[in-house]
């Protein structure tokens, strides 16, 4: 029996998680939740799965949230309520399934309290990768990615030796906007960017898909995560998006991953590794399929990966700066205050103004995230 926790038990990922947990009554056990603010669905959760510690993001609704669980179930607050909530002993691995900066510090948290990880959040890894993967090593607490690419590179990865690595194919549905013109873009509705024509996912990462920044992050996440040089990661765009990510081998060997596109897969996989349990979800018709189709990624059309590359070359606080960026942009677009082709532009604008620190301590990296906020919301004011 794994004893679990999940961070952003609401959201997507974490709705997901708790349906692969539904399958498993009898190999694990749901030890510690959090959301955001939506403290009904919580309480909802709280009532199925009796967890003994819970986590609310808004401290108000905690608050609210304290009112309505029985005695005996304890209820922690905000970022720093986080950070605490994870060091329980009672709890084996936590999912990782907030999106945003916000996850960073309540992540150094369990790594250094030693909890392995099952890593959704992609901005913590962009922020403070470096800083992540070095302690996770000290601790021996394992991260294992989520995300569908990464887990897709950690699978063709896991018996390898990493010096026959040669290159990784990251894949890329291409997201909801590549078949549109420039014109077609500055014209973009909000409405018609969610609509993401491969995989359901929260807001945030919709937003982050059609840009192509999801892809950005990742790019910045599986550096980290795999040690990889930046010259040895390729993205594809693969509309089908059935193979999740390839690694190439320096024999000329090719290793991909392919499943059906839904998250449950390398979710269950993170929970539940070193073992592989069964799945209802059924796998890929080869023949109903007929092809898979691979293109290069159309950078001039969607400027954010170009963005990244760049940042993921220099390295230093520029991708906490990118991150930071990008969250404040995407946030503006959705609430319809930024066009979506001005995303880009605010990005590529802080990113220019920043003075890069090669080597940042964990302080440094916040001073650069808050800079960068302080700086994007300047830059949107201005385009106003
Ligand atoms: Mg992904």
């Amino acid at each position: 029996m794994k004893n679990i926790a999940i961070l952003g038990a609401t959201g997507s990922i974490g709705e997901s998680a708790l349906k692969v947990i539904r399958n498993f009554p009898d190999k694990f056990r749901v030890v510690a939740l959090s959301a955001n603010a939506d403290i009904d669905k919580l309480n909802e959760r709280i009532k199925e799965f009796k967890p003994f510690s819970v986590g609310v993001n808004d401290c108000s609704r905690a608050l609210a949230l304290s009112k309505m669980v029985k005695p005996g179930v304890r209820v922690f607050a905000g970022s720093a309520g986080l950070v605490e909530l994870v060091k329980d002993k009672r709890i084996d691995q936590i999912l990782f399934a907030i999106s945003g900066a916000g996850a960073l510090m309540p992540l150094l948290s369990a790594i250094e309290s030693g909890k392995h990880i099952a890593l959704a959040n992609k901005e913590a890894l962009v922020m403070a990768g470096p800083l992540i993967m070095r302690l996770s090593g000290k601790k021996n607490a394992r991260i294992i990615p989520v995300d569908s690419e990464q887990s897709a590179i950690w699978q063709c990865l896991k018996t390898e030796d990493g010096r026959s690595l040669k290159n990784i194919y990251l894949t890329a549905s291409g997201g909801p906007l590549r078949k549109l013109n420039k014109q077609a873009l500055k014209e973009i509705r909000l409405k018609e960017v969610l609509k993401h024509p491969r995989w359901k996912m929260g807001k945030k990462i919709s937003v982050d898909s059609a840009t192509l920044m999801n892809k950005g992050l990742e790019l910045l996440e599986a550096m980290f995560l795999f040690n990889v040089d930046i010259s040895k990661i390729k993205v594809l765009v693969h509309p089908e998006a059935l193979v999740h990510s390839m690694v190439e081998f320096i024999d000329g060997v090719i290793i991909g991953q392919l499943s059906i596109t839904d998250m449950r897969i390398p979710i269950q996989y993170a929970l539940s590794y070193p073992q592989r349990l069964e799945s209802k979800l059924g796998g890929i018709d080869f023949c109903k399929v007929g092809a898979l189709h691979f293109e290069q990624p159309d950078m001039v059309k969607f400027p954010c990966l170009g963005l990244a590359y760049e940042a993921a070359r220099k390295l230093g606080t520029l991708p906490c700066v990118l991150n930071a960026a990008n969250e404040v942009a995407v946030w503006e677009f959705l609430r319809e205050k930024l066009r979506f082709i001005d995303i880009a532009e605010v990005v590529e604008k802080v990113m220019r103004s920043h003075v890069n620190n090669p080597k940042p301590a964990l302080r440094d990296i916040w001073e650069a995230d808050s800079w960068a906020r302080i700086e994007a919301r300047k830059i949107i004011r201005r385009l106003n």
